[in-house]
């Protein structure tokens, strides 16, 4: 096991919030054995909160509060040296581990509930309009 990264740190502005050094796993397969390989990335951010998000619909735009979480990796992750799986050195992964995920660390949900949870409390007026939306966009 890789040591898990404990850099994580939060940042508020307004009512959006941005977690960074957030380690993110990424999925793939191996081109030889077809058997996941999941490789990390460390110093990823996580940009979170509520925003406003301009839509068209029937050619009317509109700016709506929104909540949102988007996912920021480093970069991609390179493939382990050996295929933990069938045991192949260097091996090739098929879709350069774009196709699952980016998944971030358990310790970035964490984070995030403290975010929705500190939102909810600061700008409670925001995130009622929000989760108004919410329920509008289902
Ligand atoms: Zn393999």
């Amino acid at each position: 096991m890789e040591p898990i990264a404990t850099t994580t740190a939060v940042t508020f502005d307004g009512h959006t919030a941005t977690i960074s050094g957030v380690r993110f796993s990424h999925m793939d397969h191996c081109t030889r054995c077809r058997n996941a390989i999941t490789a990390h990335t460390d110093g990823g951010t996580i940009r979170a909160g509520i925003r406003a998000v301009t839509s068209t619909h029937r050619g009317r735009r509109s700016q709506a509060l929104r909540w949102f979480w988007v996912n920021e990796p480093s970069g991609r992750p390179v493939a382990p040296p050996v295929c933990p799986n069938c045991g192949v050195e260097r091996p090739n992964v098929v879709n350069r581990f774009t196709a699952y995920g980016p998944t971030p660390d358990p310790e970035a949900y964490d984070v995030l509930r403290t975010v929705w949870v500190t939102i909810r409390r600061d700008f409670p007026d925001v995130a009622a309009v929000a989760d108004q939306n919410e329920r509008g966009a289902r």
